[in-house]
């Protein structure tokens, strides 16, 4: 099968003092559709960086980032912009809702930006909240949805664009461990259902079980991928 995430032989260096640090040292990284990827590592090991360089937001300073078949090295800011508005989800800690828009309104000004009719983004808005749980919480605004509800909005609106790729970064941050558990579980069943090539960064040991494998990240460097049963 055709990796729908490739990254080959990624290193990313910023500038440090005289000398560079490199946040990712050769890293490769394969990821199929439907596949659930958890990484861990200690604070400032580079996870944050691979999913910045997955996500096109960052360019490589060498290796390849090929999503969905496309090397994205040689596409120009326009480019790329396209590709990951097509292709690739984002799902950061904090939700970062508009205060003074609905659930819906939330996931559809994207399109709306974009210049897209409105009634079908609508439509398809309104099916994502109810995969997410929030069927009947459309009309609500962040105020009057809990935590753990407003990171089931941000889900729900990385998945507006039909993504092939799913890149989180420690979803459960800022939840308990029951509205967490049913945040992970949540991510295992979009992957699953829209058969997303996801990439979690969790510090959640507890919830490895979700997902298909783990591999550590060290000075970055990416360990060995170990794969992880599912949960009793
Ligand atoms: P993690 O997410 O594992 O905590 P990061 O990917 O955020 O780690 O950071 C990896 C390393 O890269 C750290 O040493 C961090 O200080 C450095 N770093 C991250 N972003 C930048 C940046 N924009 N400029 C310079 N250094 C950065
Ligand atoms: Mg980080």
């Amino acid at each position: 099968m055709n990796p729908v995430l490739n990254l080959v032989n990624v290193t990313l260096e910023y500038p440090d003092g005289e000398s560079t640090l490199k946040a990712l040292d050769s890293v490769h990284l394969r990821v199929d559709a439907g596949e659930f990827f958890s990484l861990v590592g200690p604070s400032g090991s580079g996870k944050s960086s691979l999913l910045a360089v997955a996500a096109t937001l960052v360019r490589p300073s060498s290796g390849l980032v090929i999503i969905d078949g496309e090397d994205t090295t040689g596409l120009n800011d326009t480019e790329l912009t396209a590709l990951r508005r097509e292709k690739v989800g984002i799902i950061f800690q904090q939700p970062n809702l508009l205060p003074s828009l609905t659930a819906v309104e939330q996931l559809i000004i994207g399109d709306h930006l974009r210049g897209k009719p409105s009634a079908p983004a609508r439509k398809r808005a309104s099916e994502l909240l109810d995969v997410v749980g929030l069927g009947a919480s459309l009309s609500k605004r962040p105020h009057q949805l809990s935590g753990g509800q407003r990171q089931r909005v941000n889900i729900a609106r990385a998945l507006m664009g039909r993504p092939r790729v799913l890149l989180v970064d420690e979803p459960t941050a800022a939840l308990d461990h029951e509205r967490s558990e049913s945040i992970v579980r949540l991510l295992r069943q979009v992957t699953d259902e829209f058969a997303t090539a996801t990439v979690m960064v969790t510090h959640d040991t507890d919830f490895l079980p979700f997902t298909d494998s783990v591999a550590t990240m060290r000075d970055g460097h990416l360990g060995l991928r170990t794969p992880v049963g599912p949960p009793n």
